[in-house]
């Protein structure tokens, strides 16, 4: 069967017919996990939501496409743990950035990017972008579309390599995770509280925290969890992509169209 939402499988005779509305794709990276999970952990994950909500909006709008997610991400401060891939934010904006004019050459003008991956950020590409081209760019972190649900479904709130998404790789590729070789994700904070509490930033490279590239307790995670999560966001997603598959372009768009006081 072909899945008429996955630009890899969908043939031209399909297109001539209609150019889809909405186009989603993945940002991810190939990285170290703890000892337990994959090193395409982001990848993996990132993948699966990318296909599955294209195929939910999809299934009510027949107006949304989906393209392969980018399997590389910014790692320079992972780079000491083996066979990390480091690819620079710039190199990342630039491909994207070709990319989505492709796809607004040939039409689609709302594009969703979903990041699966701590270290890329986009928020100065889809700014820069919206003002190139004649298109409207929206992102997200999987991580924080559940923000709001984390503390009913996880009995941690945590970070990379941890309970959420231990549990993610737990409901997904549960034959690749191997918990019985996690470490317990004990890492160095810190020593300046301004850094702790967060109101002074920097980046953190993760062989100081530790050995084992986990910053988080994975012992909690379960299929269960991640299942919850993962359907959770999920349904987020996919019903945004429906709302947004729907929405007319107009002056204001994505806003409203009345001034709220
Ligand atoms: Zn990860």
């Amino acid at each position: 069967m072909i899945n008429e939402w996955d630009i890899t499988q969908i043939n031209q005779a399909k297109l001539k017919e209609q150019i889809p509305k909405v186009a989603v794709l993945g940002a991810s990276a190939i990285e170290a996990h703890n000892y337990h999970l994959p090193e395409g952990q982001d990848f993996l994950h990132t993948d699966a939501i990318v296909k599955r909500v294209s195929q939910m909006a999809w299934e009510k709008t027949k107006s949304v496409i989906c393209l392969p997610t980018i399997p590389y991400g910014v790692d320079c401060n992972l780079m000491d743990f083996p066979l990390t891939i480091h690819v620079k934010q710039t190199t990342l904006d630039l491909m994207l950035a070709e990319i989505i004019e492709s796809l607004a050459h040939h039409g689609i003008k709302k594009i969703l990017l979903i990041n699966g991956h701590g270290g890329n950020d986009f928020t100065p590409l889809v700014r820069q972008i919206q003002s190139d081209l004649d298109i409207f760019m929206f992102w997200c972190h999987v991580y924080e579309v559940g923000q709001d649900k984390h503390r009913e479904i996880f009995d941690v709130v945590d970070d990379h390599a941890g309970e959420l998404e231990t549990s993610m790789a737990l409901a997904l590729f549960p034959e690749l995770v191997q918990l019985d070789q996690a470490n317990n994700g004990a890492f160095r904070p810190f020593q300046f509280e301004a850094l702790e509490k967060g109101w002074i930033k920097t980046s953190r490279k993760f062989s100081s925290l530790n050995d084992h590239c986990g910053n988080a307790d994975p012992s909690l995670a379960t299929a269960e969890k991640g299942k919850k999560y993962l359907d959770f966001i999920c349904q987020r997603i996919s019903d945004f992509l429906i709302e947004l598959a729907g929405a007319n372009i107009n002056d204001h768009f994505p806003h409203a169209p009345q001034i709220k006081h």
